[in-house]
């Protein structure tokens, strides 16, 4: 039996990670791991790890590892996983992107391809600051390039409720770019040295981008 995909979406925020790996889950059955996500549903519930990350959020700096590395175990306990995952948003540091392939080689598994999605900083600040979400089925919209057909009516859901991210201000949003910078990029490096890095053009398109996506996941699979 072959082993579940795994693959890691890098880049910085407003890249498109979440938005493709919404896509790639439905073009190809993988399980979208987003530790972004799972920290704000911690930090709802009110737990301390939660309340911890909730500030270092808002801030736009890195939760520690310990914390992300534990909400990651956690989910990965799932069964759904076995049908193979995209990681989005996560490793960030050197020490989560180690720690993952210590997860990954106790289950004999190991990452398959690492997309780092290349985009221009400045135009990530308009993205992210005109970004929101309907909240009952979490669909993502624009102020600037993706409004409902129907003002305030979810195209997907016919929900009328919409959310915004506490940190997708703009002066968040360059603290977040910065903790990239400083942090996160150094992966690239990280992966490429492991030969699975592959780099996509992400400023054009969404539909273009997925289909880029799709066939770098399609060579993957079909080694
Ligand atoms: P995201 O939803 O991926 O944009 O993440 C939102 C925020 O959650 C980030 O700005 C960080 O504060 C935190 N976060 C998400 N994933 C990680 C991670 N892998 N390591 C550290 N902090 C993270």
């Amino acid at each position: 039996m072959t082993s579940p995909m795994v693959l890691i979406l890098l880049g910085p925020p407003g890249a498109g990670k979440g938005t493709q790996a919404r896509m790639l889950e439905e073009d190809f059955g993988l399980v979208q791991l987003s530790t972004g996500d799972l920290l704000r549903a911690a930090a709802a519930s009110g737990s301390a790890a939660g309340q911890q990350a909730k500030a270092v959020m808002e801030a736009g700096g890195l939760v520690s590892d310990a914390i992300v590395l534990a909400i990651l175990k956690d989910r990965l306990r799932q069964p759904d996983v076995a049908r193979g995952i995209i990681l989005d948003g996560f490793p960030r540091t050197d020490g989560q992107a180690v720690a993952l392939d210590g997860l990954l080689a106790e289950a004999g598994q190991r990452v398959n391809a690492v997309i780092s999605l290349e985009v221009d900083d400045e135009a990530m600040i308009g993205r992210v600051a005109g970004r929101y979400t309907c909240g009952g089925c979490g669909e993502g919209y624009h102020d600037e390039f993706k409004q409902p057909a129907v003002a305030g009516t979810c195209d997907k859901c016919g929900g009328t409720a919409f959310k915004r991210r506490a940190d997708d201000n703009a002066e968040t949003v360059r603290e977040r770019l910065k903790a990239y910078h400083a942090q996160t990029a150094p992966l690239i490096t990280y992966y490429a040295d492991k030969g699975v890095l592959e780099r996509i053009d992400a400023m054009g398109d969404i539909a273009a981008i997925r289909g880029r996506l799709g066939s770098i996941i399609g060579q993957v699979t079909a080694h």
